[in-house]
């Protein structure tokens, strides 16, 4: 029952609570894992929670609930859950969803659908349910999920009211940003003290959080001005990739900061952070996200440096 994640996803628990008390139900929601082991586990308690007559949150209260014990033994027709099938979600699977969706509630008043990994859908299976998404009939309600994001269509995430559970990050006693990003990078505790004690890393920090303000800001000019310096900094390709890595951390922080969650590695760039929200649109925090997961698979491959960031700076910078 949603209850159960009250204390380790206090925003977003807060958050569905008072939509549904308040009757302000979205009709499509994309629930980020982010990392979250208990992902699967939070979205069926709030399904629960969206389908239970009695608007329970809390299992102690529900021993008289049909519908929600119904929903524990996955027997429950007014949920209905969508699993890709092999590499993609099919465009099959989700008109025979469409077509049971058809009909009104027989139980209660609402009709809910999970579609699990919402990145496996592609622009066929996409376009299949837009419409539905977007102008489903009253009492149907819509929960995606993914792992990240920004994996996910353009066209899908515009739909949908985007939510993201916080990865627990209790190991780590300095939540500082050198010290997340330590633990981010590193496996081992030998490459992670190595980081910890170099003064460098520090200076490889704020460097990335120029780079990508410059770009904001000044755009392709950083190709003259930014990318050398940058290369020399992070001068082979395993420290390009974890270049690479910050900026999509960044980015996701700038994400974070936007959609009021708290920031995951960058506290100590909250002014930064928040200049650059003003300017950038949601869609394209994720489109830059997108471009750089695509860029930093290419750097293992025989690909120049110089070439690669460049590229990266003409990517970011178009509209
Ligand atoms: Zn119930």
């Amino acid at each position: 029952m949603l209850d159960e994640f009250k204390s380790e996803q206090p925003i977003i628990y807060k958050l569905l609570y008072n939509s549904i008390n308040k009757n302000k139900i979205s009709h499509a929601y994309l629930i980020e894992f982010n990392g979250y082991q208990k992902g699967t586990d939070f979205v069926l308690a709030f399904a629960k929670y969206l389908l239970c007559p009695n608007k329970y949150t809390n299992s102690k209260l529900c021993g008289d609930c049909g519908q929600c014990e119904a929903i524990d033994s996955n027997n429950f027709i007014e949920l209905k859950i969508i699993e890709p099938e092999g590499q993609w979600i099919k465009k099959e699977q989700l008109e025979e969803l469409q077509k049971e969706f058809s009909k009104k509630a027989l139980i209660g008043n609402k009709k809910v659908y999970i579609i699990k990994g919402a990145e496996k859908l592609n622009n066929a299976s996409a376009n299949s349910i837009l419409k539905f998404l977007e102008e489903p009939s009253e009492g149907i309600i819509a929960i995606l999920t993914t792992e990240n994001i920004y994996q996910v269509l353009g066209t899908i995430k515009s739909r949908c009211q985007l939510l993201s559970l916080i990865r627990p990050q209790d190991k780590i006693k300095n939540k500082d940003t050198k010290s997340l990003l330590a633990y981010h990078t590193y496996n081992n505790n030998e490459d992670i003290n190595n980081f910890l004690n170099d003064e460098c890393s520090s200076t490889k920090i704020d460097a990335i959080v120029e780079y990508i303000n410059y770009i904001e800001k000044h755009k392709n000019k950083a190709i003259i001005y930014k990318n050398k310096p940058l290369l020399e900094l992070f001068n082979d390709k395993k420290q390009l990739e974890f270049a690479f890595n910050w900026m999509i951390l960044y980015y996701k922080d700038i994400l974070n900061y936007k959609l009021k969650r708290p920031l995951e590695y960058f506290f100590q760039y909250e002014k930064d952070i928040s200049i650059l929200a003003d300017s950038i649109n949601i869609l394209k925090l994720c489109k830059n996200i997108e471009i750089l997961v695509d860029l930093s698979e290419k750097i293992k491959f025989n690909v120049n440096n110089t070439m690669l960031l460049d590229k990266l700076v003409i990517k970011l910078v178009e509209g």
